[in-house]
């Protein structure tokens, strides 16, 4: 496993939509082991591949430690009820905001054995999915955050 560079924001390769994963190939999951490993030493609690200057989409969950979630493709199934909480991002250090996100949602993906699975997540898990997705599709929660620290 490797440690990636996490880009920050400004870099031109977080505003771009990422591209679908058509084969789970060796590139694919050693990125996910490199994504894993970058996560940890970052102290995040997830990673998206465009993060890492890959525009492809996959993204790392760390919410439970120990218990990493890898999503390949994923695409958010449903959406129930509304959360108002703080988030950050290891793209924008040292900031933190208020988003509003649902307060569940289901997500479907590939694992990395090519299987499609069903994960469910509320509270801080539902975040990750959204906030990790969105970087799938450019999207920087500082967009649509309430800011609350400022450079
Ligand atoms: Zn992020």
């Amino acid at each position: 496993m490797a440690k990636l560079k996490i880009l920050k924001d400004g870099d031109t390769a977080l505003r771009l939509k990422s591209r679908p994963v058509s084969d789970i190939n060796k590139r694919i999951l050693t990125l996910l082991d490199d994504m894993t490993e970058t996560m940890r030493h970052a102290d995040g609690v997830g990673l998206a591949a465009p993060q890492v200057g890959v525009l492809r989409r996959v993204v790392v969950i760390e919410c439970e430690p120990g218990e990493v979630l890898e999503l390949i493709n994923p695409v958010i199934i449903e959406r129930r009820g509304s959360q108002h909480e703080i988030e950050g991002c290891l793209s924008v250090p040292g900031r933190q905001g208020y988003t509003d996100r649902p307060a569940y949602v289901k997500v479907e993906a590939l694992n990395r054995d090519g299987a499609l699975v069903t994960l469910e997540g509320e509270g801080l898990l539902a975040r990750a999915f959204c906030h990790e997705i969105d970087h799938l599709d450019g999207i920087l929660y500082i967009d649509h955050a309430e800011m609350v620290t400022e450079e």
